[in-house]
């Protein structure tokens, strides 16, 4: 396999399980139904196909229950599981009184991506992370971008075979400087995330966790061993919105960003501007409140245009305005560094120093025509600019 060029890679690997080649955009590609799922269960029946079991491996954090139930442990959904029940997040199951995970080594996206797409703006930039996803998530957000294989069961789609030592082989032979576990929600792949990692970290790369940040403070804790940068979603500054929009909760995130700083993960967080839902200047004062009482004004914020997508197809896109005023607000706020995504030509798309204000980084789309830091300090000032810098 390590002779073969990468679309021809992509192409074997795609075939071999059926699947057409992704030359861009494995997240429609791969979907084999445009019909959305119905996302009002929680707990399903097991339905999963024998041939599923392939990908399958007994999970770590779990409990057993008297009368063959388990608990997971991985996130605060704490799914309870009677024999043959499937969890919340489609990819874990209950069989003989053991709980199961079906998404170990069966990615239905890969991708090699510019470390500016997860976003992540201060660590790194200019190179590519190997970007990899299996199906599953333990949200239901109503404006879910990729719901063709976050919100359907892994059978639903068709996927590649690779195990962690193939990924970060893989990813090697791209000359990526890390993997991202991205596209869908790594925490419910948690065993074949963590794997993963371990085995980059011990050649080299770097890893990336793109996330909700609904997970357990113990998992997080052990991904934070071998965790090098995060993009996490503060959708919301309000659980009343979580529970609505999100089908999840507040406080939790809260305290995986608190983790995170305490264990020196450098991490962004990015917030959908949705019309209707997230667009209350309040709340975002608020939000930066917290942030910078529990954070610092140094973790860069996104600040993301919503498009119509999924659930909420028939809302307008965010007016630009209003993710200008919000960026505004949060730097007056004192957050060193915010950006506005989703609108090419932004003055929100740029790194601004945050002691002399001059351009440091220039970003077309993902590219990067003007660079001006030493090391990581400001060309112009002197000034160090907080982020892991190449
Ligand atoms: S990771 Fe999946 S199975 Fe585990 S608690 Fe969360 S939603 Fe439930």
């Amino acid at each position: 396999m390590t002779s073969i060029s990468r679309r021809k890679f992509l192409t074997a690997s795609a075939l071999a399980v059926g699947a057409t080649l992704v030359p861009f955009s494995p997240v429609t590609a791969f979907a084999k139904s445009d019909k959305k799922p119905d996302i009002t269960g929680t707990i399903f029946k097991n339905d999963a196909p024998e041939s599923l079991w392939k990908w399958s491996r007994e999970v770590d954090h779990y409990q057993k229950l008297p009368g063959k139930k388990v608990v997971c442990g991985i996130c605060p959904n704490s799914c309870v599981l009677a024999e043959n029940d499937r969890s919340v997040c489609r990819s874990r199951v209950n069989k003989g009184g053991k709980l199961y995970t079906l998404t170990y080594g069966n990615p239905c996206a890969v991708h090699l991506d510019p470390i500016e797409k997860k976003p992540l703006f201060h660590f790194h930039p200019k190179s590519q992370a190997l970007s990899i996803a299996t199906t599953g998530c333990n949200f239901r957000c109503l404006n879910c971008q990729n719901w063709q294989i976050s919100q359907v069961k892994p059978e639903a789609v068709r996927h590649y075979e690779m195990f962690p030592e193939a990924v970060v082989k893989k990813a090697k032979e791209y000359q990526a400087a890390s993997i991202a576990y991205t596209y869908t929600e790594p925490t419910t792949y948690f065993e074949y995330m963590i794997d993963t990692a371990r085995i980059a970290r011990q050649n080299g790369l770097y890893n990336l966790w793109v996330s909700n940040g609904f997970i357990n403070p113990g998992p997080l804790l052990e991904l934070c061993e071998v965790l090098d940068a995060a993009n996490v979603n503060l959708k919301s500054f309000s659980d009343e919105l979580y529970r609505k929009l999100n089908g999840g909760r507040l406080e939790p995130v809260l305290n995986t960003f608190k983790t995170m700083h305490e264990q020196g993960v450098h991490f962004e967080m990015t917030t959908l501007v949705v019309p209707g839902y997230v667009d209350d200047p309040e709340m975002v004062k608020s939000m930066c409140g917290w942030i910078l009482e529990n954070l610092g004004p140094d973790h860069p914020l996104h600040f993301l245009r919503f498009f119509p997508r999924y659930k909420l197809d028939r809302l307008p896109p965010a007016p630009i305005s209003k993710l200008t005023e919000f960026r505004n607000l949060a730097m007056k706020e004192g957050i060193r560094y915010v950006y506005v995504g989703n609108v090419p030509g932004h003055e929100g798309n740029h790194t601004y120093c945050h002691n002399c204000g001059k351009l440091l980084v220039k970003r077309t789309g993902y590219h990067i025509p003007e660079y001006n830091l030493n090391g990581s300090h400001c060309k112009f000032c002197d000034t160090e600019i907080p982020g892991v810098w190449s």
